[in-house]
């Protein structure tokens, strides 16, 4: 087959919503492991996030994707095809950067069809799949403009437009929301849901945002020193972080110390230092737990109530409010006790003002369900 017509096909026959398998992929440079041997499925259509903080290991996840690194080992399948080894520009793969490296001599159309040129659609082609892009994103009456005519939001959307016009298997997008205000991030986000349901497509977006990845993926895979560490729903996540550090990167969460005890019953409890009470605490997930050992307990702020000490449970902590900020739908006590400083988010729903104030004595509370254990060496 010639390249011209190799070309042309991918843009006519394959549409988006391509299944991506990663098996075992591996990259090392010298003696670091960037990223050690990840495993993953994506689904047709699925639009999965990769979070994590610098330095994880995502941006080689990604251009081991794109082609731009070769993996050390394993294998990258699109649609059970092997594109490991396959030039960046034969893999039908959509790229869209934080930066959107738009060309700035090139007219909007003009960059939407470069990808187009790049695969030799002739010029009477190129036209229906650039106006479509184009509308797909909003910008149909834009065509004729240049990059520098337009708001940072619009030229994020060209960018886009560019990466769909060709119709890939696959979308990758690496922070591409980085660059932008706070609004306007906030709005691109429906606005690249919107495109992803409407195009069927699969998409892999990069982000060290969690807000991102909870409110736009069908799935998280969370990435920590070149391992994904958890993968799973936005509510999985949240709710059940598999790991300490899953639960600290996603969202807030208090904790303390303790140390796993088997009890009469057969069920490992977990006592907490410094805590006065000296309870055997129960945690949610205490199935994944062994006993004797040391452990680190989760509860996430807006879990935590204070509630008077006259009269409060005997599994509550007696502590000291000793700030209080004010967040508008809710507001955050910080409440030093025998376990150590933590915070508690309480909603002003039903009240307009807090009940506490600095200073004051509080029992402070969890249910069983809101606690979660985790090892910890030693
Ligand atoms: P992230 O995108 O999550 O911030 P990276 O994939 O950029 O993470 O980096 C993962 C690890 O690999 C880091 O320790 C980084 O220093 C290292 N690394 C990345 N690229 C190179 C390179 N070209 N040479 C050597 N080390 C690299």
């Amino acid at each position: 087959m010639s390249e011209v017509s190799e070309g042309v096909q991918v843009v006519d026959q394959v549409a988006t919503g391509g299944e991506v398998e990663l098996d075992g992929l591996k990259k090392k440079y010298g003696a670091v492991e960037a990223v050690r041997g990840v495993s993953l499925n994506i689904r047709r259509g699925e639009f999965l996030a990769i979070l994590g903080p610098s330095g994880a290991g995502k941006t080689t996840l990604l251009n081991m994707l794109t082609g731009f690194e070769k993996p050390t080992s394993g294998a990258i399948r699109i649609n059970g095809r092997d594109v490991a080894r396959l030039a960046p520009h034969r893999r039908g793969i959509g790229v869209v950067f934080q930066h959107y490296a738009l060309f700035k001599h090139m007219t909007v159309a003009q960059n939407v069809g470069f990808p187009l040129r790049m695969r030799r659609m002739p010029l009477r082609e190129q036209r229906g799949h650039i106006q479509n892009a184009l509308e797909m994103v909003k910008l149909e009456d834009y065509g004729t403009r240049f990059p520098d005519q337009l708001s940072g939001g619009q030229q994020q959307r060209v960018a886009l437009a560019r990466a769909i016009v060709f119709r890939p298997a696959l979308l990758l997008m690496d922070e591409p929301l980085g660059a932008l205000d706070k609004r306007l991030r906030e709005h691109m986000r429906v606005e690249i849901k919107r495109l992803q349901r409407s195009l069927g497509a699969t998409v892999i977006y990069v982000t060290h945002d969690q807000g991102e990845a909870l409110t736009m993926a069908d799935r998280v895979a969370v990435m920590n020193d070149g391992a994904v560490e958890q993968l799973g729903t936005p509510t999985d996540l949240y709710e059940r972080p598999a790991s300490a550090f899953v639960a600290d990167f996603v969202g807030e969460t208090n904790f303390f110390r303790g140390r796993s005890v088997l009890d009469a019953d057969g069920r490992v409890r977990v006592v907490l230092d410094g805590d006065p009470s000296g309870n055997r605490r129960e945690v949610d997930n205490d199935a994944a737990l062994r006993p004797d050992r040391g452990v680190e307990v989760g509860v996430r702020p807006e879990q935590v109530s204070l509630l008077p000490v006259e009269g409060a449970d005997p599994l509550a902590v007696p502590g000291t409010v000793s700030e209080v900020l004010y967040e508008g739908a809710t507001a955050l006590h910080v409440v030093e006790t025998a376990l150590g400083s933590l915070n508690a988010r309480l909603s002003l729903k039903n009240v307009r003002e807090t009940r506490w104030a600095v200073g004051d004595r509080v029992a402070v509370h969890w249910e069983t369900h809101a606690a979660r254990g985790y090892h910890v060496a030693g």
